[in-house]
């Protein structure tokens, strides 16, 4: 006999969250991996069971495609063990991290192998690769993709940070090109710059940093990476869509065969302009959190299955940087840390609006999985991973930004009460994250040793 039968158990639920819908099921686990899912009355002989209450569900482990670590460079901002411990109590498995704002930025195959040398023995959860296309790299992109990175981010403005050089228009069409020839994928960040006001203080009104980021430079910038999609075939990715006005340019193109994809961000769902206070730099993000009455079309997008993904966009900093400027938002660091409290947030809003669990688990796992390519993440079936969260949907708590378990103690969702929280988090198999267990101090829900993987993509594999 290959396992032990110590290593075999059953985790039974009266909703799991099985291809699509919520079934009762018995999920069989043996050693890292789901062996088997069993009707409700179906029997195992010699296996432990694990009962989930009825009042909570049993899904598959989220996938967060957007998650800016900063490791190695800027540790003090984030890093791996921290990031992914956060994302373990948020029932995030599978991670993948950004090309920003570490130094070096993974725009080489060096750089991707040092940020797999520092991730590896810190990693909670599942984690893979973004690669960076910038003018520097442009034209040779083939060794990191065959290195493993899950695809490719450019900017089409300045990204913050002098590293990370941002493409034009000719570049970008180009980095197009180079991606449809290698099968990958480019996920862009979409503001136009020439409609950007340029950097610099602006004071602590909210209203005028909103006012420096208009719609129409998102609008403008997407409607470039539809065009490059159309023309080149390459498989595009809309990061971070927070101006809902263009929903239906996404919509039509996508209608029309383009290979594009869009995400957006629980806070675009839960926080609006309106709500935000003046000074508050933790709301600093970009494209910036714009009206109410885009927030609600957005929803119209997630429902109607516009949007493919929700992701945190886990951008910290320290608190100092998010304070620059004394409140002024022209000069706080852009970036919005949530890292842990995403499914929380968005279903709070959620089920205010008559919006189901169902619609919105498929944007947390599957959804995210497939703008990254990565295989046997966010489902529960045989054969795929033992990645999976306990999600328990009347529990009500309150956001203290000084106990998430991401770095630097601050978040858009300070003080914020909240329904709906992760309870327990399996990593191929084994416990990581249950919330009972928690306490004071850093870190008391996590148990053992860091054991989460490093993820390449399948290269030269159809995905
Ligand atoms: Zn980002």
């Amino acid at each position: 006999m290959r396992a032990s039968a110590a290593r075999r158990f059953v985790i039974r639920a009266a909703r799991a969250f099985i291809e699509g819908s919520f079934q009762p099921a018995g999920v069989v686990v043996e050693g890292d991996r789901i062996v088997d899912v069993l009707g409700p009355r179906d029997r195992v002989a010699g296996a432990l069971a694990t009962l989930v209450p009825d009042d909570a569900v049993l899904l598959p482990g989220l996938v967060d495609s957007h998650v800016h670590v900063n490791e190695p460079g800027r540790t003090e901002w984030e890093g791996f063990r921290s990031a992914t411990l956060a994302a373990a109590a948020g029932g995030i498995t599978t991670l993948v991290d950004m090309p920003l704002n570490s130094i070096p930025p993974t725009t080489t195959p060096e750089a991707l192998e040092v940020k797999r040398s520092v991730a590896g023995p810190s990693a909670y959860v599942d984690l893979g690769f973004w690669g960076g296309a910038v003018p520097g790299n442009l034209g040779s992109l083939r060794p990191l993709h065959e290195a493993g990175v899950f695809g490719f981010k450019c900017f089409l403005s300045p990204s913050g940070v002098d590293e990370f050089a941002h493409l034009d228009r000719a570049q970008f069409a180009s980095a197009m090109e180079e991606v449809a020839a290698l099968g990958s994928r480019l996920i862009v960040h979409a503001e136009d710059p020439a409609l950007l006001r340029a950097d610099g203080a602006l004071g602590r009104e909210y209203a005028a940093f909103l006012a420096s980021r208009p719609a129409e430079s998102e609008a403008s910038a997407i409607r470039l990476v539809i065009d490059q999609a159309r023309r080149t075939g390459a498989r595009a990715h809309i990061l971070h869509l927070s101006d809902a006005g263009s929903l239906p340019a996404i919509r039509e193109a996508k209608a029309s065969g383009v290979k594009l994809t869009v995400e957006t961000c629980p806070h675009y769902l839960t926080i609006s302009a309106e709500q935000i206070p003046d000074g508050a730099g933790e709301f600093k993000c970009c494209p910036p959190i714009r009206d109410a009455a885009s927030r609600d079309l957005l929803w119209a997008g997630i429902v109607d299955g516009t949007i493919d993904a929700i992701v945190s966009d886990h951008s910290p900093s320290t608190v100092d940087l998010k304070r620059s400027g004394g409140g002024d938002f022209g000069l706080a660091w852009g970036g919005i840390a949530g890292l842990q409290v995403g499914l929380s947030a968005v279903w709070t809003e959620a089920r205010g609006r008559g919006i189901r669990l169902e619609t919105l688990v498929p944007l947390f796992t599957t959804g995210p999985a497939a703008v990254a390519g990565v295989p046997d993440a966010g489902v529960i079936r045989p054969g795929a991973p033992a990645n999976l969260t306990v999600f328990g949907l009347h529990d009500t708590y309150v956001i203290h930004a000084d106990r998430l378990l991401h770095k630097n103690p601050i978040t858009a969702y300070d003080r914020r009460m909240l329904s709906g929280r992760i309870r327990r988090t399996w990593l191929h198999g084994a416990t990581v994250f249950d919330v009972t267990e928690g306490g004071a101090g850093e870190a008391p829900h996590l148990r053992g040793a860091p054991r989460g993987r490093l993820l390449s993509a399948p290269v030269g594999v159809a995905r």
